[in-house]
């Protein structure tokens, strides 16, 4: 029947078959086998730069607000307390009202137990600082770096604020101002008790920029104080 007749009959061209078997054919059936995970693989790579990218960007942005807190030589800047707001506890010193009952019942309190605090240095004035930092600079023959280390330029002390206390031990003055006095029993009873009356060390030891000073404490004990010392125990 004509229906039935060999398909072949009519002589129909077939594909031409070829058979992918030469090294160039090969190698592109690997590329299409391995395609998704090139892609998958670029999509990461971009991903990856890009988030490098942001990355150091972030970073150099927090590099940027690091520097922008205004310190000169390691020193946080400090006002000068309003005058009206300075009391004399004893001759020659002077602090922050807020901080008086707290340090004078610091001193009994340490005296009951047989320490006897006496405290060195107080309010000092911007203009106090100034002789400090210059003129000692100068008789020293002290490049200002190497004189920020021991004392704070002129409008970045502690001491202008009022909540700054030099402290030192009434029998062994010779440690006044020393690292000794790290030794007395003076520093040995503020370390484990100043933080009950709202003193806290300002220079510890892992400080990069300004030394070590066992015998300078600050008040953190108002809101005053707290807003004063903010960016100093932000950036710790
Ligand atoms: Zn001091």
């Amino acid at each position: 029947m004509e229906q039935n007749k060999d398909i072949n009959q009519f002589e129909i061209p077939l594909a031409k078959r070829t058979y992918l078997n030469n090294p160039n054919t090969i190698i592109f059936k690997k590329l299409l086998i391995f395609s998704p995970f090139l892609l998958l693989f670029s999509v990461a790579s971009l991903r990856f730069i890009r988030n490098n990218e942001l990355g150091s960007s972030f970073n150099q942005n927090f590099q940027a607000e690091r520097n922008q807190d205004y310190r000169i030589l390691g020193h946080l800047p400090y006002s000068e307390i309003p005058s009206e707001k300075l009391v004399l506890i004893e001759p020659n010193i002077e602090v922050h009202i807020d901080m008086r009952d707290s340090l004078l019942k610091m001193r009994k309190e340490a005296k009951k137990e047989g320490i006897y605090l006496v405290f060195l240095s107080g309010y000092r004035s911007i203009n106090l600082q100034n002789d400090i930092f210059y003129s000692l600079k100068s008789i020293r023959n002290q490049e200002a770096a190497e004189r920020a280390r021991v004392s704070a330029p002129p409008g970045y002390s502690e001491h202008s604020t009022g909540f700054a206390i030099d402290i030192g031990d009434a029998t062994q003055r010779e440690t006044d101002f020393e690292i000794e006095f790290e030794n007395t029993d003076a520093f040995r009873w503020l370390r484990n008790n100043a933080a009950k009356f709202h003193f806290k060390l300002s220079f510890n030891k892992n400080n990069k920029y300004i030394d070590y000073e066992p015998w300078h404490w600050r008040y953190e004990g108002s809101i005053e104080a707290l807003k004063v010392f903010e960016t100093s125990n932000r950036k710790l």
